[in-house]
């Protein structure tokens, strides 16, 4: 008999799930609360995948021998519970993905930096002429890139949600960028549970994988003292502080593994901010790992583009910078964005606040910051935690008028800085609307 597995949400994770699921022999049935566009319908249909919309029929999926749930979807929801209960086991798609390829995994997370340093290591693994593709949370889900293009190499950028379901799951190379509150509404509000669900990335790990951190995140850093994981445990930051480590000496990253050192030269690199130096760090010491040469690393991270949205140069216009830093939807991209401004800035933030607390920003806002530009339905958390320690500050309520507003008061050899600490969507889409929206702004200044 087919062995059947029933897929809530029809989103990106969804819809790979159901084409690889397919693939392998499958039943398959899909479930979504809410609407499916027009063409995932369509594309089940072809798949011959039963689905059903705007309802979960729990009837239907009692028979399930596995029930994959989609990263969107919160674990306390009734009918989650329901099917918890009836003991039918629960899987994400990496879970699923992972079960049906042989390829050596790279498994990148944290709270800030995934996709840079994601974004990072494919690019120098392409270089060296690794087949190797990239997926997860960007472009195509995992388990689509397995049905389709099984790699020997697959560098994924997972979020918490993903691994929260995780059974057998093991990379062979896990990255964690850093841990800071965010997405705490979907983990009780308990910083310590979703700090959990970021290390269940070692816990299939063995003693022939690596687990690389960032040792300069002090609650990630004690986290791991305690974990108990049979990976290679390698941090990387900017002070050498440990036998096997990533540290910056003189202009170069040092990576000291067990078996050599290397050094790579930094000079020239086109990413700013000590943040990318962190991501290209952890980037590097991956490859560097997998036995790709410096040349070929330093190489491919003085060509690395960076991802647009983050920390992206638009335009100087009367020698003002402007600079679309939309994806910055926490207070700790923020911060990185703001300690890596070198001129004085003019700060355009807000939006959805997802419970901010802006105290650790307001050394680097009196001293960098020289107006903020709120621009957001609902500005008064902003206006109460700054207005004490910013003279100008200026009440927007659309993009057009953000970017006119900063520019009347932004003077010569000054930035314009996009970096919004919160959600979008109250007057946009998403942070890629949002930050389209401005750099569009900025064109027709
Ligand atoms: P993620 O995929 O984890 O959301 P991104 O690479 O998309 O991370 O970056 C999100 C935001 O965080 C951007 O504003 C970016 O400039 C900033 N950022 C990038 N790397 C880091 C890092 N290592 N630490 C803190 N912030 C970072």
């Amino acid at each position: 008999m087919k062995e059947k597995i029933v897929i809530l949400g029809a989103g990106e994770s969804g819809r790979g799930t159901a084409v690889l699921a397919k693939k392998e022999g499958f039943e398959v049935f899909v479930s979504d609360q809410g609407s499916i566009s027009l063409s995932t319908k369509k594309m089940f249909d072809r798949l011959e995948v039963e689905w059903e919309e705007n309802q979960h029929t729990l009837s239907k999926m009692s028979n399930a021998n596995y029930i994959m749930k989609s990263p969107g979807i919160p674990s306390d929801t009734a009918l989650v519970q329901s099917l918890q209960e009836q003991k039918i086991p629960l899987i994400s798609e990496i879970e699923f993905a992972s079960r049906f390829t042989n390829a050596t995994l790279i498994g990148i997370t944290g709270s800030n930096g995934k996709t840079t340093t994601a974004m990072m290591t494919y690019q120098i693994l392409k270089n060296a002429g690794y087949d190797v593709a990239l997926a997860g949370n960007i472009g195509n889900s995992f388990a689509q890139e397995v049905a389709e293009n099984d790699c020997q190499y697959f560098v994924l950028e997972i979020s918490s949600f993903q691994l929260d379901n995780i059974v057998n799951f093991r990379p062979h190379i896990g990255v964690i960028t850093n841990i800071t509150p965010d997405h705490l509404d979907r983990y009780n509000h308990d910083f310590i549970q979703y700090l959990k669900s970021k290390l269940k990335i070692t816990e299939n790990q063995t003693e022939r994988d690596f687990l690389l951190f960032n040792a300069m995140d002090d609650q990630l850093k004690e986290a791991i003292q305690k974990i108990d994981t049979q990976a290679t445990i390698h941090p990387f930051g900017i002070k050498k502080n440990h036998a096997i480590a990533t540290y910056e000496e003189d202009d170069h990253i040092v990576i000291q593994t067990q078996k050599n050192k290397t050094m790579i030269n930094t000079m020239e690199f086109p990413l700013k901010g000590r943040h990318n130096l962190l991501n290209a760090m952890a980037a590097s010491t991956v490859a560097h790992l997998l036995d790709i040469s410096k040349e070929t690393i330093r190489e491919s991270l003085l060509n690395f583009k960076g991802a647009p949205h983050r920390l992206e140069p638009v335009l100087k216009i009367q020698n003002i910078r402007y600079i679309n830093d939309s994806k910055a939807t926490n207070v700790n991209s923020v911060y990185f964005a703001l300690e890596s401004m070198s001129t004085p800035t003019v700060w355009i933030v807000g939006g959805v606040d997802k419970g901010n607390d802006y105290e650790i920003l307001y050394p680097l806002v009196r001293e960098k910051v020289k107006a903020i530009i709120c621009l957001g339905v609902d500005n008064n958390k902003i206006i109460d935690a700054f207005q004490p320690i910013t003279d100008i500050m200026v009440e927007t309520q659309s993009m057009k008028e953000a970017v006119r507003v900063a520019h009347k008061i932004a003077e010569k050899n000054e930035t314009v800085l996009l970096s919004p600490a919160c959600a979008s969507f109250d007057l946009f889409k998403n942070y890629e609307d949002r930050g389209n929206q401005f750099k569009q702004a900025v064109k027709e200044l």
